[in-house]
């Protein structure tokens, strides 16, 4: 009952987040940006403009790929790939995703810190949330409360992830229309604030699911207080 009350606000806002994302980005994905380049376009005169802008010349050597899936665009900072789901696209929504993961490619070109501590997160945050609720069930069960505050320092991990993504997210977003606007590819007030929108859709699925990560380490907190009663 607990975990339902304390829980329900941020499986709300996820499912808020989630058909906001997906209508906004359909919304605008009908309508042609007035610059006439695809996507992939777009990210590539966006490294160009970094590459110069940051002194960064390695940003011109930034892969521009293809991925199956919607909404499934991203920037690897491994292979240093920025793949988008629709390159091809001349919409205001996949110039506005284009524009967001040239971001995070610069992010990497400038050492942006919270982007190298989110990809050092990355497999402790997933061993972290694999062990969590086997470690904090099997500690509930065997009345083992060590083993219960190993789940919840497993999970730490993983919310720690969540936290991080934020301003990576943010940031990557704020460099997108900077970029889009340095570049002159969208300048009208109309169009910028269509990007803004798309954006600012996406950015509210990370907050939900930080909202999430956190309010259950919050119930497993309770949990292991109650079980040292
Ligand atoms: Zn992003």
């Amino acid at each position: 009952m607990l975990y339902i009350l304390l829980l329900a606000p941020a499986l709300l806002l996820a499912l808020y987040a989630q058909w906001k994302v997906r209508s906004t980005y359909a919304r605008y994905a009908k309508v042609r940006a007035s610059c006439g380049l695809t996507a992939a376009q777009v990210a590539e005169r966006l490294l160009a403009h970094g590459a110069v802008s940051l002194g960064k010349p390695e940003l011109r050597r930034v892969r521009i790929e293809a991925v199956p899936g919607q909404l499934t665009d991203h920037y690897d900072p491994r292979t240093k790939a920025l793949r988008l789901s629709r390159p091809d696209s001349t919409a205001l929504a996949d110039i506005g995703v284009a524009a967001h993961e040239a971001g995070h490619a610069l992010q990497d070109a400038a050492r942006y810190a919270p982007l190298a501590l989110r990809s050092g997160l990355v497999p402790v945050a997933q061993l972290g949330s694999q062990l969590a609720f086997p470690l904090i069930l099997g500690g509930f069960f065997l009345n083992a409360a060590n083993l219960i505050l190993l789940g919840i320092l497993a999970y730490t991990a993983a919310v720690a992830f969540t936290l991080v993504t934020l301003p990576v997210e943010f940031n990557a977003s704020r460099r997108a229309l900077q970029l889009l606007q340095q570049t002159g590819l969208v300048t009208h007030p109309r169009e910028v604030a269509a990007v803004k929108r798309v954006l600012s859709a996406a950015a509210l699925t990370y907050v939900a699911a930080a909202a999430a990560a956190v309010l259950n380490l919050v119930y497993y907190v309770m949990v292991f207080l109650s079980q040292r009663r």
